[in-house]
């Protein structure tokens, strides 16, 4: 799978870091991601505007459409008013893409796609692997064995 990513954020520490998330998800993915900075994105990472995080501005950190559909289509928004340090952009990162991808929350506070707290977040669990092998080609042979968050360069 081919994704064309528009990178629009004017804070590049995030840029950066989400470029890692994407290579993250790439070593699970069957996945090839390039900068599309065009229209033609399929999906695009943005600074959120404050009505995006009216319910709650000074803790929300970032949202993302949740695709109804195989074709991944839209954006992953942050909120520039929280300041965010760079492991954290870049598990928030990971996380968001994961939504893309069509995870959605996983209540076991290790994996990455815990709700609430990304502190302790580290893995990719059994439950966050079927549920991608179900959607996409995955490279992982295994399953079973949880997938661990690739450290930062
Ligand atoms: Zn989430």
């Amino acid at each position: 799978m081919y994704l064309g990513v528009r990178v629009a954020t004017a804070n590049s520490i995030l840029a950066q870091q989400f470029r890692w998330a994407l290579d993250f998800w790439a070593t699970i993915l069957d996945l090839d991601w390039y900068e599309e900075n065009s229209e033609n994105c399929s999906m695009e990472l943005i600074d959120g505007g404050r009505e995006l995080f009216a319910a709650a501005p000074d803790i929300m950190v970032a949202r993302s459409q949740f695709p109804d559909r195989m074709a991944f289509q839209g954006w992953i928004a942050f909120n520039p008013a929280v300041a965010l340090t760079k492991t954290e952009l870049y598990r928030i990162s990971v996380h968001e893409i994961g939504h893309m991808l069509g995870l959605r929350h996983n209540p076991n506070a290790k994996s990455l796609m815990y709700d609430l707290d990304l502190d302790s977040s580290e893995s990719l669990d059994a439950a966050d692997l079927a549920s991608l092998a179900a959607r996409h080609k995955l490279r992982t042979a295994s399953l079973s064995e949880p997938v661990t968050l690739t450290k930062l360069p």
